[in-house]
Order: structure tokens, then sequence, then C-alpha cells
């Protein structure tokens, strides 16, 4: 298997998980692989595809998606196809024709044609020893992307086994709550599965959160310190999307757009310059990213927090796909979580639910959103933070994020903490964060005058402290339930099950505050930022990895790979990876067995653009 992952892929080793799942598929038995985005699902089945006789049908949601595979597939020398709606129908024809004579290893398909009369009409003849279903959560009436074409998965196989040849069964998805799980087995017909959760950490990815004053400001200063590299720039809404690209194309960013809102023909154009790198950010909605599989997106921003942790971490995934280091930043306000309350409150739902049920969605999207909420404020590890939610428990730092690169000044303020509590209770639990702030500051506002609650004892008791500050002794009170806030319209704080913390007399409540720079370089505390702290304007891929000449070679190697892909009309990526060009640029191979060393270079592309980057490579040489 090893040998056949370098021979194809150019890779020496398998990823965490790969390895497990690999085997049991050989071993005949149907597995269900949970891995986050960007980890290396399709390796799972596209090794035991090559390994195995006869070939194997691949189940896949996006034609986007197809296509990118099977371009990289035929590139790494194997022979694939894919067959959906974007073929006409003769092609699609032909490409049945072929598959009849076995001219294809790996076949993808989409859903709903697994019900159609000329696949019916191949799958009599053909030898199918492995199905492989990608995006297996979209059989699950859950989440939100339900396909009912899935269905039809169960009922081919069942089919192939009357005829005495059952094939083996995977599937694979980044999602992993209960339910969806439950539903993937069921519903897919997985035969005893080995069901496996691999390692939800994605070591290369860089996490921080940050809370400029400025969005806009802080968007345009990180994507310009970043300028060459691939980003993706997430907006909570269209609106969002218009703005923040206005923004940067009218500082001279390349920078395409992609939401709902637009033609289908000028998303896909916008979603080509970008995949191709003429445009190498893309400002977009949570429409765009499932099926993208661009490997060198060195950057994911997020300009406001997402709906849930789910969401955020498969967004956020999009990033350092190739395995080289990438940044994953969320830009955070307050006023996000009112917004996603709303827009939560609001969201369509299908009409045949019940009131019951549409309520029971809400309770749970707004737990999602709480969740969310906590990580955008948390001072704690962010990669614990995410790991442990994945549940994955570990209790180490993993210094390698934003958190645990600051430095933090820990302050106990379980004094203002009970004032908090105290003013939460004389108002009978009844107002939200900003009437509280509002008493506790002694302000004048009109309707705590109303209410009479500038007669509380609480009222004006912490005026000499500043609003950010009490807010984050509120965060603290709600990360350890000792404060509630209600899933209303109008949230209200109340007192939590945590509130007997309080009578503990050894219970410290303590907030961080921080002494940093930030990512985005908007200065916090005006400390110089630590060493090997990742915010350098170079960014996430540069000099730490590669010396000055290095860079340039980089450069240079990265020309030649826009003039192959051009020519051949693929995206850059999918010639090489940043990860193998920052490779050859570290190796400086000197022989075409040489440049078998390198990570990403497999006997296909060794032979058909080893020569070429090796010239680069040693013309540079020569010039140093
Ligand atoms: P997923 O489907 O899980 O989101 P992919 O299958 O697209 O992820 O893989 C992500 C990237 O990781 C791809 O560029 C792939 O070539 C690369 N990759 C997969 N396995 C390995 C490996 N063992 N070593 C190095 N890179 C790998």
């Amino acid at each position: 298997m090893k040998h056949l992952l370098k021979q194809y892929f150019g890779y020496d080793d398998f990823r965490p998980g790969q390895k497990k799942l690999i085997d049991s598929i050989m071993a005949g038995r149907d597995v269900l692989g949970i891995m986050p985005t960007g980890a290396g699902k399709s390796i799972c089945y596209q090794i035991p595809a090559l390994a195995m006789q006869g070939t194997t049908i691949v189940v896949s949601p996006l034609i986007s998606l197809m296509k990118d595979q099977v371009t990289a597939l035929n590139q790494a020398g194997v022979h694939a196809a894919y067959i959906n709606s974007s073929l006409t129908e003769s092609q699609i024809s032909m490409a049945f024709a072929n598959a009849k004579k076995n001219t294809y290893k790996i076949i993808y398909i989409a859903p709903e044609r697994l019900d159609t009369q000329q696949f019916y009409d191949y799958s009599e003849t053909a030898d199918v020893t492995l199905v492989a279903v990608d995006e297996a959560h979209c059989v699950s009436q859950w989440g939100q992307d339900f396909r009912p074409g899935y269905l039809n998965v169960a009922a081919f196989v069942t089919r192939l086994e009357e005829k005495g040849k059952r094939p083996v069964l995977c599937a694979f998805t980044a999602t992993a709550t209960k339910e969806v799980k439950d539903d993937m087995v069921c519903m897919l017909g997985l035969r005893d599965p080995n069901i496996l959760v691999t390692g939800f950490d994605r070591e290369n990815l860089y996490f921080a959160v940050e809370r400029p004053k400025d969005k806009m400001e802080a968007a345009l200063r990180y994507v310009t310190g970043h300028e060459g590299e691939s980003g993706i720039i997430y907006c909570n809404t269209r609106n969002g999307v218009e703005d923040v690209c206005e923004m940067l194309v009218a500082h001279g960013v390349p920078a395409a757009k992609y939401h709902a809102g637009m033609s289908n023909q000028e998303r896909m154009e916008n979603q080509d310059d970008f995949l191709y790198d003429r445009k190498p950010v893309i400002v977009a909605t949570n429409a765009f990213g499932m099926g993208i599989d661009k490997s060198n997106v060195r950057y994911v921003l997020h300009y406001n927090m997402p709906q849930s942790m789910e969401n955020y971490y498969q967004e956020a995934g999009r990033a350092g796909r190739d395995g080289g280091a990438a940044h994953c930043v969320l830009l955070y306000a307050p006023k996000d979580t009112a917004t996603n309350r709303f827009l939560l409150e609001n969201k369509e739902t299908k009409k045949e639910i019940t009131e019951e049920e549409r309520k029971e969605i809400l309770e749970r999207d707004l737990q999602r959103l709480k969740v969310m909420t906590f990580y955008s404020t948390t001072k704690e590890c962010l990669r614990k933070y995410i790991l442990n939610y994945f549940g994955e428990t570990t209790h180490m730092d993993c210094h390698n994020c934003g958190n645990c690169d600051a430095d933090f000044e820990k302050h106990d303020v379980t004094q203002l903490g009970r004032q908090v509590v105290n003013c939460v209770y004389e108002v009978r639990q009844r107002f939200g964060i900003n009437m509280i702030l509002g008493v506790l500051r002694g302000s004048k506002n009109a309707k705590i005058i109303r209410y009479g609650f500038d007669r509380l004892k609480t009222y004006g008791k912490l005026a000499d402290y500043a609003e950010p500050t009490l807010r984050q002794v509120i965060d603290a009170l709600l990360q350890e339930e000792i404060l509630i806030q209600t899933a209303d319209q109008y949230p209200v704080l109340c007192l939590g099950k945590g509130y007997a913390k309080l009578k503990d007399e050894e219970f410290l409540l303590m907030i961080k505050t921080e002494v940093r720079k930030n990512v985005t370089g908007d200065g916090a505390g005006g400390e110089a930022e630590k060493a090997g702290g990742n915010g350098q304007a170079k960014g996430a891929l540069g000099k730490s990895a590669l010396d000055d000449a290095g860079f340039a070679l980089f450069e240079k190697l990265r020309q030649k790979r826009l003039a192959l892909a051009k020519e051949e009309r693929v995206p850059p990526y999918i010639v090489f990876s940043d990860k193998a060009l920052i490779d050859m640029c570290q190796k400086h191979p000197r022989t075409l067995e040489e440049m078998l060393g390198v990570s990403g270079v497999g006997a296909s592309k060794l032979e058909k653009y080893g020569k070429v980057f090796l010239e680069v490579i040693l013309e540079a040489k020569k010039g140093t």
C-alpha cells in the first residue's frame, strides 16, 4: 500500500487513520471513516481501488468535486472518469461504453445516476469490487445537506449482492454527530462496519480569534500582508461579501466573490478564477466551499463568527489541505452572536415539520451558537477547545494557536463576578446583558430610571470598570454556567446551575487580558511579537520554512507551475501542491531520482514534470 501511495501520489507515509481504514477495506470489511476536512479521505478509498481487482464506484455529491478528483487522478496516472449532468448524453453513453470495457479503475458518479437504466445495464456485467460514498452524511435527513439520491446506494449494493458479488462498501464524512452516524450506517446499508473516527487535529493549522476595532481594516491588513497567497474570506451575509470584496478590490487586491445571489455563470467564473490562481482571494458566504479541493489555500479568514463549531471547522479546514502551514483566523464581534441568532430564528424550515419540531431544531441551533460564542471568547487553548468539542479529550495546550501564543495576564475577578450576579438577582433575572451593564456602571438611561433601577444596591457599583472588562466577566460567568443566557428573542441573564460555585470560599473567577500583537496586525497591547509567533507578514507559508533564496526559488517554481497549468487547463495545485514546491526548495534535488524524494512527486508526475522543474531548480542554483 505504501508503494502505491508513493508511486501514484508521491507521499511517503500515510496520515493518522488512513492506514487502518485501508487495511479494513482490503480485508473485505465495510467501513465508515469520520475524518475532518482536509485529513485525506480520498486516499482511503483510492489506494484500495488501485490495489483491488475490478472497478471502484465513488458516489459523490458535487460536479466540481468529481471533476477535480478525476483530473487529479488522471494526472497521477490512474484511469478515472466521472458521470454526471455536466456531460452531454453522448458523452455519458461513451463513458458507459468505456466503462463496460473496463477502461476505468475508478468511476465517480452522482447518486441520482445509480437509479438510471444506463447504470443498471452497466452494473449487469461490471466487476464492481468497491463502492465508496463520499460526503456520506448527505444520506441523513438530520443534516442540512440531505440528498435523496443517496438513498439509491443501498439498493445498488443489494442488486450486486443478489448477483452474488457484493462489493465492499465504504463511506466517508466529516460529520460526527450520533444521529447522522446512525443514519449513515442504516440508510447506506453498511454491514457491521468498522467505524473509525480519526484524529480531528489538523496540526498544520494555526487558529486565532481576534476582536479588531475595525474588521474591514483588519481584513485588509491581513490580506495585503499575505500577498500572493491563496485565501478564503467567509462572511455571514451576501451584503457582507459585496462590501468586503469591493473594499479589497478598491485597494488593488485581486479578489473574487461568491454567494447564492449571483448567477450560476458568474459564480462558476469566479470560482474558477480562484481555483486557477488568477485571483488568489475569494470572499464568500458559506454557499462556497463544499467540494472545493484547492490544496494551497493558505488562510481562511472568518469575517463573522459562523453559527456552529461544525460549520467553523469545516470551513476553516479548507486551509492547508496540502499539509503546509496555514492560518484560520476568526474576526469576532459580540454583534455576530445577535446577527446569527436573528438568522437562525428566521431560517426557512421545511414546510412539513411541526411547530414543536421547529422549536426543537431552533433550540439545538442556539445551543450550537453558544458553543461557537464560547470558542470566540475563550482565552484557553483554541485547539484544545475544538478537539474537546469533537470528543477528543486533551489536557495539553497546543502552543500553536493565537491564545497559546498570546501573553495573558490573569486577573482574579471573583468580586466583580459576585456583583454581576447580585445585579442579575436584583433585576429578578428578567433583563439582558446591556441592562445589567447599564445598572452596574450607573447609567442614566431613561429605561433604568423608569424602572427605578437607580435605587438598586448594585447601581453604579462597578462604575469604575470599562464595559469590555465587564463583558469579559460576564463571558467568564457564562462559561462557568454561573449565569445562563436564555434562548429567547430578547435573551435574558439568569442564574445557572454553576451558581453554587460562588458559595465555595476557594472558588476564583479568572479572566485573562492579553498583551499581544494579533495575526492581523491589530496590536491589542503593543508588545513585540513572541519569537516563533506565526503572525509575521510573510505569512503562514513563509520565512520560517524558507530563507530568502528559498523563497525566490519558490516564486520561480510557482510561475512555472502556473504556466504549465495554463497550458494544460488544470488548476495549478493539480500540477503540484505548494507543499511539494516548498519541499523542492528545501531539498534542492539535483537529479530525477532525487526529485522522486520530494513529497507529492510520484512516478507519473515525475515523468510529466520532473525535468521541467528540475531545470528551474538547477538554473537557480547556478545563479547563487
Ligand atoms: P478530505 O477529503 O478529507 O477533505 P482530501 O482527500 O482532499 O481531504 O485530502 C486533502 C489533501 O491531503 C490532498 O491534497 C491530498 O493529496 C493530501 N494527502 C492525503 N493523504 C496524504 C498523505 N498521506 N501524505 C501527504 N498528503 C496527503
